[in-house]
């Protein structure tokens, strides 16, 4: 009889309910192309009503694709001879978040390869009070620098960093270790740890993972959706996992999900998501564009509120190819920034220039 009643549950009748179970999520997960169109226009009615249709940007500076990691689906693995690594002048880093500040983006995000050492740590520190300076206290700044010690992330919180985005990249300690070499330098424990040593240290915290891994399964994405809801994160930014044939995990594409279908379901990813966690932030994430020019937008339209505008300079662009496809390698941000403008009116939604765009579920909970 319990059976009976559980297959009977339809997606109409899951999305009535205040709280999602496991099982919610997985067959909201599982749910087809018609079933689909239901959880979308839920996820947008839960948009619209407790984060407004207004998309916050955030100025991307990819700021160097040195990394002593060697995480095996990453483009920039410290095991990747291709690339020249290149590091951006100070020059060109306050110039991006320059143009960031001028035209009123209010908020940027520094990523880069993961570097633990004394001199990178304190450029960075150095970097962020002459942003705040330049900009006078106006930018609000994101760092995307992988894990550090409790210690660095108070140092850089203190030079002006507000946000940091650090993705468990799949919340299955068994997955992460399968995505990772096995070296003691890739562990699932001390991710967590940095993510708890980031809350401790007051920022809004951002977490997120790849959709359609080899080997991922639907109930390890539903585990993921957990992950966020439990460790209560204030942004989101997750995506298609895309192959890079100069990485080790390129040995299994042939098990992937056709493109197509981890596009999908990284939507149905962040609608359930959107329905789960109501006032989070949820970056419309770039490799979404690189399966479908308007990948970005679907994402708004299926709850995301977030986009990250590619700030860094052109020139440098070819080298910090994480996947394959990544798009907008040659567009300068001016162009970037118009044709954005297009499509998220296209979606429905307007950008909100000149605001910082803080978690509203972060500020509710400080
Ligand atoms: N090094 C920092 C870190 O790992 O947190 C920040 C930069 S890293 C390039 C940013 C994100 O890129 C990673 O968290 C990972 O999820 C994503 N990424 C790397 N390789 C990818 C791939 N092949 N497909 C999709 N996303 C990928
Ligand atoms: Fe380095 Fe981040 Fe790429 Fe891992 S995902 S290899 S830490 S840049």
């Amino acid at each position: 009889m319990v059976r009976e009643a559980r297959e009977m549950t339809t997606v109409e009748e899951i999305l009535e309910k205040h709280n999602l179970g496991k099982e919610d999520i997985t067959a909201l997960l599982s749910a087809g192309e018609d079933d689909s169109v239901a959880i979308f226009r839920k996820a947008r009615e839960v948009k619209n009503e407790f984060v407004g249709n207004r998309v916050y940007f955030r100025g991307l500076i990819e700021y160097s694709n040195y990394c002593a990691k060697n995480c095996l689906y990453c483009g920039i693995r410290s095991g990747n001879s291709r690339y020249a690594r290149y590091v951006m002048t100070d020059e060109e880093v306050l110039a991006a978040a320059r143009y960031a500040w001028e035209n009123r983006f209010a908020s940027i995000v520094l990523q880069s390869g993961e570097r633990e050492d004394e001199a990178f740590i304190s450029k960075i520190e150095q970097l962020l009070r002459s942003i705040r300076e330049m900009a006078r206290n106006e930018l609000h700044i994101t760092l995307s620098l992988g894990e550090q010690t409790l210690e660095t992330y108070r140092r850089w919180s203190e030079a002006g960093a507000h946000r940091y985005l650090l993705r468990i990249e799949d919340a299955n300690p068994d997955l992460y270790r399968k995505l990772h070499p096995d070296d003691g330098r890739h562990a699932y424990q001390d991710r967590l740890e940095a993510l708890q040593a980031l809350r401790a240290t007051g920022y809004q915290v951002g977490t997120g993972v790849m959709i359609g891994l080899p080997f991922q399964t639907v109930s390890d994405l539903a585990d993921d959706l957990i992950f966020f809801r439990d460790f209560d994160i204030d942004m989101v930014g997750m995506g298609p996992y895309i192959e890079h044939k100069d990485t080790p995990l390129y040995e299994y594409r042939n098990q992937l999900p056709p493109l197509r279908h981890r596009l999908q379901l990284s939507l149905k990813m962040v609608a359930v998501l959107r329905i789960m966690m109501k006032d989070i932030n949820i970056a419309a994430t770039t490799a979404l564009q690189a399966i479908d020019p308007v990948g970005r937008e679907k994402a708004l339209q299926a709850g995301a509120n977030v986009i990250m505008p590619n700030l860094t300079p052109v020139k440098y662009r070819q080298d910090y190819l994480l996947y394959e496809n990544k798009p907008c390698l040659d567009e300068e941000a001016e162009h970037c920034k118009s044709c954005l403008e297009t499509r998220i009116q296209m979606a429905g939604d307007t950008i909100a220039y000149g605001e910082w765009g803080d978690s509203e579920h972060f500020q509710k909970r400080s």
